[in-house]
Formats: structure tokens, C-alpha cells, sequence
């Protein structure tokens, strides 16, 4: 493993070039320390370096990697005046030079945010053109022509989509139902095991329903564009749990007039015939139906505990009670899963289907169960290749979809991205919004953030309540003041 050592001899951008660094050589081991302090001790002789020192007429990027030798670059800038074109700047010094020692190139260029649409979306609404963004992008990121088209095409897309939202005088309502039947073993979401939580279900409810009524009641002046029920797995409530929180919510908020209603379905091995009518007694639009992966053995070795034909049964059942948005998702680059099981899950897929689809590249996120067992799991491969990216694009528009919104996350596989797909008139509104930060979004449960969004998008502000369920239960007081607190701060000016 590559050990780094990043100094710097001031305090900025320190995350911009170690996220760099770390894009070219992933799973390095970096330590960034600042010149005025000492050495860290266990930096050596072994170790490349890296070092970014601010001068009063410019910036310099010294690199010693391997046998090579040292390097040093300089770009002239006024680092005090403007810090967005001294981030590019610096980003763009630092790319080249590592693109140069390492031999690499970077689909995404020196773009390490997990947004990348974000851009386009900004230069649309300025009223450039497509051609004009895609050369911004290319000489600004250094971005590949394939992500570079990629990126405008979600931006238009998504522009259309969201046309019909009202960013400044609507919302969206979240609601975490955080308890799964078993946990995923890539699981980073903090959910609860069914089994060992059930005596917590039912006073989490009443507090869920105390925070919803809160919502309902300081948001009457604004418009409800999406609502989103996720977690956790919502349908590991019982079919009555299910209806009180749908009558809840109907009884709150002017359900009838949302632009989509989505129940996060998840796991098939909670969905029943039962659960999906009491969907259907309500105006719930869209539901998501997960197999992450076609594949049995797969979806042993990650603890779902539901089986490939299970998820079968349940979407035909789905459909056949009559839900025409049905969205799944799958994940890329699973322990074990190659070429060829990747063509397996697509080819069971495109035979079901489904109305949209999200390919997600697996991470490995610190504290999921398959970061902290890696080692168990060393014999078996992680795969996920562009041609994989490829494979499941191609399926995508076999099924008349074309991609309709896009992040990436650190630490994911291969250094990919997570896309999802749609046919017209079936894409997830409220996944657009929570990328592209265009609307508030007042959430509810345990471990859910409310984002309050201004100047489109410009400035967020976030609220967060505890994640712990029992914390959760008993300091909904406090949670509910928290966002009284930030309605009040950021919604209303202080009034
Ligand atoms: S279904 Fe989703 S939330 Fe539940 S354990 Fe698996 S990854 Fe986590």
C-alpha cells in the first residue's frame, strides 16, 4: 500500500487535494500535517510526499513519488481574492501533476465532489449552451467527454423534471422508518434488526407522529411537492402500523395534491399482499422493489435473507395490484459478482421490467459490516469495471430508460457513480431534489436531517435529529424544538 505523507504550510483546501490524491490512488494510506506543527512520527524515508505551499505570488504542488524525481509546479494566483477559481487553480495543478507521476487519467478530471451535475444545472440556468458547458467542463475538471456528456444530459433532464416544483414555496417530507429485517452486510444507514427492536416500533411511531403533526402544522403555508417514506425498510411495518402512519400522513398533509408519493418497499422479504393493499389505499405513486443483485449466492453472502424469487413474486404481485411505477435497484462491484453475474441480474431484470432502475457501484463505507470484515472476505473479488457501467447502461435503454440523475460517493468501487434510469414520466422527483439541493426537505424519524435550502440552492442549512431510536423516542421534545428553532431561523427570517 502507497503511504503519503500531505503538508501544507496553511489551512485550505487541505480536503480538495487529499480527496485528490486519494482518487488517483485509492485505498493509500495519507497523512496531512502542517508545516508549523512537526513531522507526524511514523512518516519515513519509505513514504512519497506531497507538499502545497501558498506564497504571496501563487501557489506551488511539490511531489516526490516513488523513485521518480521531485517535481515542483507553480500556478500564479490571488489565493485571498477569489477562493473559487483558487480551488480550481490548485485542484488543476495538483491533477496534472499526479496525472503526469501515475500515468493516469480520471473520468470525472479533478472533480471530487459527489455532485457533478451540480455544475451543468448552475451553467443551464445562466443560459449557456450545452456545447459551451461541455467545454467549460473539459478544460476546467479535465472531465472525460463520456462523464462530460453525462453530466449535461442528467442536468437537462433534470430541468424538465423539476420544471413543474415550486423551490422557494414548496418542500418535501422525508420520513425514516429505520428498522430492517436483517442487516445488509454493505449497510451504512444505521438501521435496526426487526427481531431485537420490535418493542420499539410502536413508541417510535407515536414520536414519529407527534414530529409529522409538528410539520404538518408549521408548513400549512407551503406547497408539499414529494413525499418520501424510506430508511430502514418501511414495509417491515405490520399492514395496521402501515395504515396508521399512511392515515397520519393523509390526515396532515394534502396528499392528494403531490407531484409523487414514494414508499420505500426495499426488501422483498417484507413485502406482502397485505402491506401492498394498504399501499393502494392510498395515493402512494411509486414504490421501490430492491434485489441489489439476480444472483443467489450473492445475496447470501450479503445477508439479505430474501430470495431471487422472492423478488419475482413480489413485483408480479406488485404490478398486479395495480402499481405502475416500480423502481429497483441494484448495486455493482459486489463481493464475488463478475462479468458474467452482472449480465445474469440484468437479463432477470429487463424480463420484469421495471419502471426505473438505480445502479449504485458498491462502497466501502467505514463502520458497514464489510469494511470492518474485509479481511474475511479477501478471497473474494470486487469487481466493477467501466464495461460493467457499460453493461448496465446498455440494459437501461433496452427497457427505454435514459439516466435522469446521478451522484457519487466516496470510497465506491472502481471510482464510479450511481445513476438512475427512468422511462419518461417515471423518474424519482424527490431524488433529483435531495441531489441536486434545489428544496427544502423537512425529514422525520431517527436519524433524519432536514435540509433547509435558499437562494437556489446557494446556502443550506441542515437540522439534524438524534439516530439513536431510544435516544430518539425520548428526546422527541427536543428534536421537535430543534426544528421549530431552524423553520423559524431559515424559513421565516427569524420571525
Ligand atoms: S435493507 Fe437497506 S437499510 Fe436495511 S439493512 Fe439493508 S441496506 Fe441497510
Amino acid at each position: 500500500m502507497r503511504k503519503i505523507s500531505l503538508s501544507f504550510n496553511r489551512k485550505d483546501f487541505e480536503y480538495d487535494v487529499y480527496s485528490l490524491i486519494r482518487a488517483f490512488e485509492p485505498g493509500c494510506e495519507i497523512v496531512t500535517w502542517y508545516e508549523e506543527e512537526q513531522e507526524p512520527e511514523q512518516v519515513n524515508e519509505t513514504w512519497d510526499r506531497c507538499r502545497v505551499h501558498y506564497e504571496p505570488d501563487g501557489i506551488s504542488f511539490s511531489i516526490r513519488w516513488g523513485n521518480e524525481p521531485v517535481r515542483e509546479a507553480q500556478v500564479p494566483v490571488e489565493y485571498e481574492k477569489d477562493r473559487v477559481h483558487t480551488k480550481n487553480v490548485l485542484k488543476q495543478l495538483v491533477y496534472r501533476t499526479l496525472s503526469e507521476v501515475t500515468g493516469k487519467q480520471l473520468p470525472w478530471g479533478d472533480l471530487t465532489g459527489i455532485r457533478p451535475t451540480k455544475i451543468p444545472m448552475k451553467l443551464l440556468e445562466e443560459g449557456w449552451k450545452n456545447t459551451e458547458i461541455a467545454e467549460y467542463m473539459r478544460n476546467t475538471y479535465f472531465t472525460s467527454p463520456q462523464k462530460t456528456a453525462l453530466a449535461i444530459t442528467i442536468a437537462n433532464r433534470e430541468r424538465a423534471i423539476l420544471e413543474p416544483v415550486n423551490y422557494e414555496n414548496g418542500y418535501s417530507l422525508y420520513v425514516g422508518i429505520p428498522f430492517c429485517p436483517s442487516i445488509c452486510l454493505y449497510c451504512s444507514f444505521g438501521s435496526h434488526v426487526l427481531g431485537r427492536w420490535s418493542h420499539m416500533v410502536e413508541p417510535y411511531l407515536e414520536a414519529l407522529f407527534r414530529e409529522l403533526r409538528f410539520i404538518s402544522e408549521q408548513m400549512k403555508d407551503y406547497t408539499l411537492d414529494t413525499v418520501y417514506i424510506g430508511g430502514g425498510t418501511p414495509t417491515t411495518l405490520t399492514p395496521d402500523q402501515m395504515r396508521r402512519l399512511l392515515t397520519v400522513l393523509s390526515e396532515e398533509f394534502p396528499l392528494e395534491q403531490v407531484q409523487e408519493f414514494t414508499v420505500e418497499a426495499g426488501r422483498p422479504d417484507t413485502i406482502t399482499r397485505e402491506i401492498l393493499e394498504v399501499l393502494r389505499e392510498f395515493p402512494v405513486s411509486r414504490i421501490s422493489i430492491n434485489p441489489q443483485t439476480m444472483n443467489q449466492e450473492t445475496l447470501d453472502i450479503i445477508g439479505r435473507r430474501h430470495t431471487v424469487e422472492e423478488t419475482v413474486e413480489k413485483f408480479h404481485m406488485a404490478r398486479e395490484l395495480g402499481f405502475d411505477n416500480i423502481n429497483m435497484d441494484l448495486i455493482v462491484g459486489l463481493p464475488g459478482e463478475d462479468k458474467e453475474k452482472v449480465a445474469h441480474t440484468l437479463k432477470e431484470i429487463e424480463a420484469l421490467n421495471p419502471d426505473s432502475l438505480t445502479v449504485h457501484s458498491l462502497a466501502l463505507k467505514r463502520g458497514t459490516r464489510l469494511n470492518l470484515m474485509k479481511d474475511q472476505y479477501e478471497e473474494i473479488s470486487f469487481e466493477n469495471s467501466a464495461e460493467i457501467m457499460d453493461m448496465t447502461q446498455d440494459c437501461a435503454r433496452r427497457m427505454g430508460m435514459g439516466p435522469y440523475y446521478m451522484y457519487r460517493q466516496k470510497n465506491i468501487a472502481g471510482n464510479f457513480e450511481n445513476v438512475g434510469y427512468s422511462r419518461e414520466g417515471k423518474a424519482g422527483i424527490y431524488n433529483i431534489l435531495i441531489m441536486e439541493e434545489k428544496q427544502s426537505i423537512l425529514a422525520a424519524g431517527a436519524g433524519a436531517s432536514t435540509k433547509f435550502v435558499f437562494q437556489n440552492g446557494e446556502r443550506i442549512e441542515r437540522v439534524e435529529n438524534v439516530k439513536d431510536l431510544k435516544n430518539y423516542v425520548e428526546r422527541i421534545d427536543e428534536m421537535i424544538e430543534r426544528k421549530r428553532k431552524g423553520i423559524r431561523m431559515y424559513l421565516r427570517n427569524g420571525k
